[in-house]
């Protein structure tokens, strides 16, 4: 049977050190004139880019038509590339992510995908910052849906168009770091493999019942054992 893995990014692959929560700022002051200190803090953890960009317009007073929406993440994402690229950027992999995806790769058991509320552009500009995008082969991303509990069968589906086969949920795990990432693999009856490297403890996630939770993802031959196995 083939395994699926699916991989959630932020706190999980790769903390952006602030740039990706900073540039969905920069985009509301540079697009409606409202500074970043006027606004109350975003709950970034686990939401999907289009959920935040929900709340964003509703404290900016803003409708949220297809047209605003295009025109702030063109906004954004162009803020995410500067500030990916800025010489003060302090983002960082996580703890044996490098490891891991590689090690998975040349296991060759699984075939690795994403998961991640981050728009897709969003998605590979964070990826690729750390040269990690050529691990995956599709994925199911914050432009598909609002809710991420809705993104699980469309990571499914294009998994399955790239690559040709078809994966039953008894062989997909969902890697993340929020309870809404063991919450989107409970929602189409996957495993999750929580890991506490992101807003969560390790400790506070196992409340939410993933699969195996661990703290990070640093053990490479505990951590392929499990997802291979
Ligand atoms: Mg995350």
């Amino acid at each position: 049977m083939p395994r699926l893995l699916l991989f959630d990014i932020d706190g999980t692959l790769l903390d952006t050190g602030g740039a990706g929560g900073a540039s969905l700022l920069d985009a509301v002051e540079e697009l409606y004139g409202v500074s970043r200190g006027s606004l109350p803090p975003l709950n970034l953890a686990g939401a999907t880019d289009g959920g935040i960009v929900r709340q964003l317009f509703e404290q900016v007073g803003r409708e949220m038509t297809p047209a605003a929406v295009d025109e702030y993440m063109r906004s954004y994402l162009a803020h995410l590339q500067r500030r990916l690229q800025d010489r003060e950027f302090i983002g960082q992999t996580l703890p044996g992510t490098r490891e891991l995806l590689q090690a998975l790769t040349a296991a060759g058991g699984a075939d690795l995908g994403l998961l991640t509320g981050n728009v897709r552009r969003g998605a590979e500009m964070k990826l690729a910052r750390f040269d990690l995008g050529g691990h995956f082969v599709e994925g199911a991303f914050g432009d598909d849906a609002e809710d991420r509990n809705h993104l699980g069968p469309v990571a499914m589906r294009r998994m399955s168009g790239a690559t040709g086969r078809s994966y039953p949920v008894s062989e997909v795990i969902v890697i993340g770091d929020t309870p809404k990432d063991i919450a989107c693999a409970h929602a189409i009856g996957a495993r999750c493999l929580a890991v506490g490297t992101g807003n969560f403890e390790a400790a506070a996630l196992s409340t939410h019942s993933p699969w195996v939770c661990l703290e990070n993802l640093a053990d490479t031959d505990r951590v392929c054992e499990i997802l291979l196995s």
